[in-house]
């Protein structure tokens, strides 16, 4: 029959944890007394330590269940506390501090929490139970108190005493039964006391035939009677282990030394052990008068969860495990399909594209803004003219515009623009599902890739600028790349013209039409125009106010928005002006016969030049920057992502996705069920007098 008990007792737990609904409760033994009743020593001396909280000031605020789990194999006595996973915890002192933390963790203006403290207790020497100590009944509450802390307590335990638990009633031997709260309490759930077992505290308090009275009952009768108890040594002071030894002998000492009451011929239950016996016979009959009730409750509960799991997953089994590695795997194959973006022709043509700005910016600098640019059209035209005889200017020029664009920091850019195409890619990838689940492993993700990034990139930029350090001197360019040069220049042209276009459509729509465009456009020169010969007069030192103010008074006559509109307008069509004047130079005879005619289209060569710098560039960061990432990427993935985890890390990750959170809680608490009605059968199987377990399919 212990054996139950004790099957039970695990079964309670992993109900327990299963849900706390009252149909799935088997019973437990409720310890409940006034203050300074005794219960402490009573709970003291079932286990055989002293590790409950000590002190004046309410220092049990919330219910402790403690689960007994007799060891006979095992010499060692340990406490352990599940939910706070400290692992075995030997010095009972140790247990003491830690319940008094939680419970002075309860803050004093609620004063009790409804929170149990889950705490089983491993040795030898104690019995199979579980009990459950609660906050102590108080006449008045003290003024550091809520005015209300007397009838929480009283709700809390009213709560606990409900069926099926036992309920143990702890009364001092000194004080009348009358007044006894404990008593009240369990009387007014239990009336004829067939669950309430009377423990008296402090006999050796009154005189032993006063003692006798109150056990036999028979002014306030219980079903399961009283129990007396000495629990505490008079006077004598000892420490820790040996407290209980001490009572326990001061105990005995008291009922030997009154044999005429509490002898072997009297049917008094007194003493600890006695006690001990007694509770564990009563949890025991009561826990296998649950059995039936708790196993059909059980039977309905499993059926409910897997025909649940069948309906929502398929019976598709999943762990936080699978889910986890599954995660990454997700998040390495996406991020490899989008490296495809990353590929040599593709850096490539996106370095290409930022060089053709820098190659526009050169041009533009050079020669649009010199206005003898239209001469060079004019001498390309001229057969007579040949490269060798050309002014050096243009030579100069030419040199100088390689020069600027070789010079202007490729390595670095090119690395920092594939670097950011990276990082936005990350960034995207973190900042989308089941990501969006879990912003911890998001942020983890982007930091450890833009480490990553930050890492390579000053190794890459040198690197590339290193290995375009030869065009800086000299660039051979052949006849193939200057006819790919050619044709390129002519589209970045096309396409540098069309939005000088665009843009002055866009203007002229916006200030009502060509006309009055252009109205605005010869104001505006006139303006420029006043503004010149303004200039002219300040530096030959002449003022002359009036022209001044009637230039403010002008200024007015267009608002402010259309002038700017006007101002931009006259630079987009001259831009189109030497736009359309290269463009045709570079479709001349002159411009299509080879390298050797570069003074006249420094386009094409400055295009030849950026085909180079982006190829070189695009080879040196795909080894340096973008192999080395992607190599490195999935195992720092690994190592920071998944290995990184403990089983509780995973546990906890898996649940941040709330589709997974709620497979995994159906799927936890349809195999709990399973588990406990495998353990409830099989107890049936053992007890010939319990009715076998209805099977339904
Ligand atoms: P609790 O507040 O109900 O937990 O009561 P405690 O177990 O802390 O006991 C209250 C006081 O009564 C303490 O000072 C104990 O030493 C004392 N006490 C407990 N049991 C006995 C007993 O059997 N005999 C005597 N004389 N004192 C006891």
């Amino acid at each position: 029959l212990m054996h139950l008990t004790r099957k039970l007792i695990e079964i309670r737990s992993m109900l327990l944890s299963i849900d706390q609904s009252d149909a799935l409760k088997l019973p437990s033994i409720v310890v409940i007394g006034s203050q300074s009743s005794g219960k402490s020593s009573v709970l003291e001396a079932i286990v055989g330590h002293e590790f409950l909280p000590k002190g004046s000031n309410m220092v049990t605020r919330r219910p402790i269940e403690l689960t007994l789990i007799h060891t006979p194999d095992s010499a060692q006595e340990y406490g352990e506390f599940p939910a706070l996973g400290l692992g075995r915890i030997t010095d009972f002192s140790s247990i003491q501090r830690t319940l008094t933390d939680l419970n002075l963790a309860v803050p004093d203006a609620e004063a009790v929490s409804n929170e149990p403290i889950d705490l089983r207790i491993y040795s030898p020497r104690v019995p199979d139970l579980t009990l459950i100590d609660l906050p102590g009944y108080i006449q008045i509450a003290s003024m550091d108190q809520p005015e209300t802390l007397k009838e929480k307590i009283a709700a809390l335990c009213e709560k606990y005493i409900r069926e099926p638990n036992i309920v143990l009633a702890v009364c001092a031997a000194d004080v009348d039964l009358a007044n006894s709260p404990a008593l009240r309490a369990s009387r007014k759930v239990d009336p004829l006391g067939l669950r309430t077992i009377g423990v008296i505290t402090k006999m050796d308090l009154v005189p032993a035939e006063q003692g006798a009275m109150i056990l036999s009952g028979n002014r306030y009768p219980l079903h399961l009677g009283y129990v007396g108890v000495v629990c505490k040594g008079p006077g004598k002071k000892s420490k820790d282990d040996s407290t209980a030894l001490v009572a326990r002998n001061s105990e005995n000492e008291y009922f030997g030394s009154h044999r005429d009451y509490f002898g072997p011929s009297s049917t008094l239950m007194v003493g600890t052990d006695t006690l001990r016996r007694r509770l564990m016979e009563v949890l025991e009959s009561s826990m296998a008068s649950s059995l039936h009730g708790i196993t059909n409750a059980v039977q309905l509960e499993l059926e409910e969860a897997q025909y649940q799991f069948k309906v929502q997953y398929n019976d598709r089994r999943i762990t936080a495990e699978s889910y986890v590695a599954e995660t990454m795997d997700e998040l390495k194959a996406r991020f490899k399909e989008f490296t495809v973006q990353f590929r040599k022709p593709h850096v490539r043509a996106r370095l290409k594209a930022m060089l053709d700005e820098k190659v526009l910016n050169v041009l533009e600098q050079l020669y649009w803004a010199d206005k003898r640019t239209t001469e060079l059209s004019a001498l390309a035209a001229n057969p007579k003219v040949t490269p060798e005889s050309v002014e050096p200017y243009w030579k100069y020029k030419l040199d100088a515009a390689a020069s600027l664009l070789t010079k202007s920091g490729v390595g670095r850019d090119a690395t920092l623009l594939v670097a950011d195409g990276l990082r936005a890619l990350i960034d995207s990838i973190a900042a989308g599902e089941p990501f969006t689940f879990h912003p911890r492993a998001a942020e983890r993700l982007t930091q450890f890739s833009h480490t990553l990034l930050r890492d390579r990139i000053g190794i890459t930029s040198d690197q590339v600028e290193n290995c375009i350090k030869p065009y800086k001197y000299e660039v051979e360019v052949d006849q193939r790349d200057w006819e790919t040069g050619r044709v390129q220049a002519v589209e970045l042209f096309d396409r540098e013209a069309e939005m000088c276009e665009n843009k002055l459509k866009e203007i002229k729509k916006r200030v009502g039409g060509g006309r009055r465009l252009n109205g605005l456009i010869a104001y505006v020169r006139g303006l420029e125009e006043q503004e010149n010969e303004k200039t002219q007069k300040r530096l030959s030192g002449v003022v002359d106010q009036s022209s001044q103010v009637d230039l403010n008074e002008d200024e007015y006559r267009y608002p402010p928005a259309q002038i700017l509109d006007a101002r931009h307008a006259m630079l987009c069509s001259d831009r189109l002006g030497i736009l359309k004047l290269r463009l045709a130079a570079l479709k001349s005879k002159r411009c299509k016969a080879g390298p050797e005619n570069d003074v006249f289209c420094p386009e094409i060569f400055l295009n030849a030049v950026a085909d180079k710098l982006a190829y070189t560039s695009a080879m040196f960061i795909s080894i340096e920057l973008l192999d080395h990432f992607f190599y490195q990427f999935p195992r720092e993935i690994d190592s920071r992502l998944l290995y990184d985890l403990d089983r509780r890390e995973i546990v906890e990750f898996a649940r941040e996705n709330p589709i997974v959170r709620k497979h995994l809680d159906l799927q936890e608490r349809k195999d709990k069920l399973e588990e406990v009605m495998k353990q409830l059968n099989s107890l049936a199987a053992l007890r010939p007098d319990a009715q076998p377990t209805p099977r339904r399919q």
